[in-house]
């Protein structure tokens, strides 16, 4: 099982809601929310907490809760994840939480399922998966180790870049492929085939503790259903939502996969850095140096897990 204990120094100023009164659902299934319109249309979906120590997708579930949305057309899922990991959220050591026994964000091919293997993410995980595989269109709402710009992860399909421009915001996003450590629950089934509709998004909001990641994550989430016609356009109303700033596409040319036992990156990155030449010193992985493979290639959240298997960064190229 994979340990997370790395420090934290950065403030704690978001904390996710007491979501105790959710743990009943409608579904059977704790903490999962559906709601039907009796009406045809598609399963829609959103997501939050896969990782426990990331609060602002509890907090965009809890507004669109308390709002008592409903769909006009077709079925609205709200789904708490991995709650037994958020419900260690302890503000004095936060990363702590991220989850329990493994990564419930590296359990999702269908071998992964499967298994015989056991963790509190597999179980939960083989418990949700029903309905994430029927969903059409979800939205997965996470948050980032670091300060920096927010992230539209569309996996790879051309249709995952189409819900992102769909939902507006943020203003990145990013065509990519995911991790060798295990496969995301935005690239599950039907999200990633070569053929179909159905379509995910996963969300980077900001840094995991900033009070923006909530704001980013209940403006995209209000964007996402108004956009797919699910919901009518009030939802957006009293966000105090701004016309979003144009969006680029940018797309992950390598994913760097830590193969010694020391890796370290040459600069303290945070993540969103464009670095303007081709060639430039990022890291040592051991002693193999990491360069960046072309000109105007942006970091995608260089991570702090740096151990074997991990990714320690992602480099990305900007499609014109
Ligand atoms: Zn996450």
């Amino acid at each position: 099982m994979s340990t997370i204990n790395i420090p934290n120094e950065l403030p704690v100023d978001l904390i996710g809601p007491d979501i105790a009164a959710y743990a009943v659902g409608n579904t059977g299934i704790p903490y999962v929310w559906s709601f039907e319109a009796g009406r045809p249309g598609p399963h829609v979906m959103i997501s939050a907490i896969v990782h426990g120590n990331e609060p602002c997708g509890s907090v965009a579930l809890d507004w669109l809760m308390s709002q008592d949305v409903r769909p006009l057309k077709g079925t609205l899922t709200l789904a708490f994840m991995n709650t037994q990991a958020a419900s260690r959220f302890d503000p004095a050591d936060p990363n702590a939480s991220r989850w329990v026994d493994e990564d419930f964000n590296r359990v999702w091919s269908a071998e992964a399922l499967a298994s015989d293997r056991d963790s509190v993410e597999l179980r939960r995980a083989r418990q949700v998966q029903p309905l994430v595989a029927s969903a059409d269109y979800l939205l997965d709402l996470h948050s980032m180790q670091q300060p920096a710009p927010g992230l539209a992860l569309a996996g790879w399909q051309e249709r995952g870049v189409r819900l992102a421009q769909l939902v507006g915001v943020p203003d990145r996003i990013v065509i990519d492929r995911g991790h060798a450590a295990g496969m995301r629950m935005r690239d599950h089934g039907a999200f990633s085939a070569d053929d179909g509709q159905a379509a995910a998004l996963l969300l980077e909001c900001g840094q995991h503790w900033e009070t923006g990641a909530a704001d980013l994550a209940k403006e995209a989430s209000a964007r996402f259903l108004t956009g797919l016609s699910v919901i009518g356009p009030e939802l957006l109303d009293g966000l105090g939502a701004l016309d979003p700033a144009p969006q680029t596409v940018w797309e992950v040319a390598e994913a760097v996969t830590i193969t010694s036992e020391r890796y370290t990156h040459t600069q303290p990155f945070t993540g969103g850095e464009i670095i303007a030449e081709k060639g430039t010193l990022l890291g040592h992985d051991g002693e193999r140096p990491v360069v960046s493979p072309h000109d105007d290639c942006m970091l995608v959240m260089p991570s702090k897990r740096l151990w074997r298997g991990q990714t320690a960064v992602r480099l990305a190229r900007r499609r014109d």
